[in-house]
């Protein structure tokens, strides 16, 4: 639309032009301005009259709406005079922009300087005899005015346009990459959340692989690959290893006289009691029915008898709701080994250390229970 009004307004402009033109060598013009006083009008014109008389009527009949629009912009009608055709001087014309300057002072002030160029001998030549080159320049006006004010138009439109799209874009973009962001942060809380529990579901595992159920201390399982590990240690840095094997005194007599339940809490005692006397580099395990083994790295005859008779002496003080008479007793067997033996290296399996701590607990019971029987392999210096 914009485009077709363009073209046509250019098209109307540039005959405008060409009138304008040739009527520099119109006879009515070039005596006009020779009357008026105005410089010679360039001769080459003169020769071209004969030709363009066609043209030249053509643009008058174009112009005749244009000047009438023209005439009632300024409010001109004295312009128009009798007939829509208007032919009149520049030198009407400026008397006429005079009277408008002086009757409304103030208001019509930028058209003293056109008034006054327009009289000025050499201009007004060039002017003289019709009205045409006024409209001519209007149009032209309009139309540079037309094409800065769609030029402007466009480029503010094209900007606040194309600010409006930046501006979506970035927003969209924005919350695109939030959601993505927030997507991923689920999914790591989700994972982490996993993580979390199957960590705590492997500690859980691993703790119960190697805990007895009813008593909570370490299991056989725990206690033959514990001592396995502390042998070999043992026999490579040359230090001592103590074991000592418990067994409770007469409790096939205590199950039948108080039924397994309480046998049960009397194992979970013993169990409790003989892990809260053995320390911490030291293990206490359950090696099956009543029977109990502390292991004993590096500990002498001295400290394994030590922790031995703590945990001893400690087991009768212990009572039960059931009946305040009840005292629980056991045997123990020790067995001490110090590696700087060398003879002591052909100890190859735990057994033949197991056997030893065994053979010592049967001895206890021998003599009488409820006591500690050692064989220690001490080394000579
Ligand atoms: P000793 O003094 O010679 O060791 O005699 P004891 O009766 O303790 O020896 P024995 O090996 O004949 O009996 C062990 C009993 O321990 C037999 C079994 O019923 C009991 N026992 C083994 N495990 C458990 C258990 O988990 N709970 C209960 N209540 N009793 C158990
Ligand atoms: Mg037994
Ligand atoms: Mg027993």
């Amino acid at each position: 639309m914009s485009k077709v009004f363009d073209t046509t307004f250019l098209a109307i402009a540039l005959l405008f032009l060409a009138i304008f033109v040739l009527k520099l060598g119109d006879p009515a013009t070039v005596s006009a301005a020779a009357a008026s006083g105005a410089a010679e009008p360039l001769p080459i014109y003169a020769g071209w009259r004969g030709g363009i008389d066609f043209l030249y009527s053509m643009g008058d009949w174009l112009m005749t709406p244009v000047v009438w629009f023209y005439g009632v912009l300024l409010q001109g009608l004295p312009f128009l005079k009798s007939d829509w055709f208007p032919s009149f001087s520049m030198a009407e014309c400026a008397v006429y922009f005079n009277k408008l300057t002086t009757e409304n002072p103030g208001g019509w002030d930028w058209l003293k300087p056109l008034a006054t160029w327009m009289q000025t001998p050499q201009y007004a030549g060039l002017f003289a005899g019709s009205f045409h080159t006024l409209t001519l320049l209007g149009v032209i006006a309009l139309f540079v005015l037309r094409a800065v004010v769609d030029h402007s138009f466009e480029t503010v439109k094209n900007l606040l346009w194309n600010t409006y799209i930046e501006f979506t874009f970035t927003r969209r973009k924005q919350e695109q990459y939030l959601e993505a962001i927030r997507k991923e942060q689920e999914a790591r809380d989700r994972l982490n959340e996993e993580y979390n529990t199957l960590t705590q579901q492997t500690s859980q595992l691993q703790t119960s692989v190697v805990t007895d159920e009813m008593t909570k201390v370490y299991n056989k399982r725990f206690f033959v690959e514990k001592l396995r590990e502390e042998l070999a240690f043992a026999k490579k840095n040359r230090t001592q290893l103590s074991l000592v094997m418990m067994d409770v005194d007469h409790f096939k007599k205590f199950n039948d006289t108080y039924g397994h339940l309480l046998g049960d809490k009397v194992l979970i005692k013993v169990a409790e009691i003989a892990n809260g006397n053995t320390p911490d580099d030291c293990y206490c395990c359950r090696y099956g029915g009543e029977e109990f083994g502390v292991i004993m790295p590096g500990k002498d005859y001295e400290e394994a008898v030590k922790i031995a008779d703590a945990i001893r002496l400690s087991i009768p003080q212990a009572r039960f709701e059931e009946d305040p008479n009840i005292e629980i007793h056991i045997s123990q067997g020790l067995c001490v080994l110090d590696f700087r033996i060398p003879e002591l290296q052909a100890i190859t399996a735990i057994e033949q250390i197991v056997k030893v701590s065994d053979d010592e607990l049967y001895r206890a019971k021998q003599e009488g229970r409820n006591r500690l029987c050692a064989r220690v392999f001490e080394y000579q210096t």
